[in-house]
Parts: structure tokens; sequence; C-alpha cells
């Protein structure tokens, strides 16, 4: 997709904190980051949303998780906690459309659901 913007992340067009890169995944610092450790991660794929994700999809976005959960413990945050958070659509909040994942810790981040 050209003029997604982290698709031209993945190209390279864009410059990004990469901290994690492999095949088919990515993992670059949020550019506002809204918590001491703001981590975007990826499929290279273009998949818009998470509606978009098909069956035969469940093992790269297994790996998009299990790469979550490895900067976790990279960046220092697993024992303490975090949140892991996709946004889907507008009622979502979502603005990239580029399937993605928030990795967010660091300080506390106070109670979302109840
Ligand atoms: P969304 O609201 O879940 O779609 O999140 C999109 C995120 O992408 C926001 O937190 C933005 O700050 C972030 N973002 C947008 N452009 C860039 C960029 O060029 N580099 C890194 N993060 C970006």
């Amino acid at each position: 997709m050209s003029d997604c913007i982290f698709c031209k992340i993945v190209e390279g067009t864009v410059p990004s904190k990469k901290v994690y890169e492999n095949e088919s995944v990515l993992a670059f610092r949020d550019i506002t980051p809204a918590a001491p450790v703001h981590i975007l991660i990826i499929p290279k794929r273009h998949i818009p949303t998470m509606n978009d994700v098909a069956p035969e999809d469940g093992a790269l976005l297994a790996e998009v998780l299990l790469t979550a959960r490895q900067l976790a413990q990279d960046e220092g945050i697993a024992e303490s906690g975090y949140r892991l958070i996709n946004n889907c659509n507008s009622d979502g909040g979502q603005t990239a459309y580029h399937l993605h994942f928030h990795l967010l810790g660091g300080h506390p981040l106070g109670v979302l659901v109840e």
C-alpha cells in the first residue's frame, strides 16, 4: 500500500526507531509515546485492521503477539506489567490503517476496563 505510513516504515522510506525485525514482523517506537515504553508491533504484510485478519494469518498473529511478549521482557516491564492494545476502526480510535499492537508500560497505566 503506497500511502500506508507503516508500509513505508517497513520499506525504510520513512525512518523509525526499530527495536526488533525479522522476515515477517517489525517493532518500532511510537513517535508520540503515551508511556515510558511505547512500542508498535506490526506484521510487515499490509493488513488494514483486525477485521481483515484471516484464519490463515493465525501463525503471523501469534508471531506478532510473541514478539510483544519478548519485547516486554527486553524492556524490563514484564514483571511490573504492561498493556497490549489493538485499536480497530474509528470507534476503536484507529488512525494508522496497518494492523498494529501498542505495547505500553513503564509506569502505572490505570484501569481501562472494569
Ligand atoms: P492507532 O491510533 O492505534 O492507529 O495508533 C497509531 C499510532 O501510530 C499512534 O500512536 C501514532 O503516534 C503512531 N505513529 C504514527 N506515525 C508514526 C511514525 O511515523 N512512527 C512511529 N509511530 C507513528
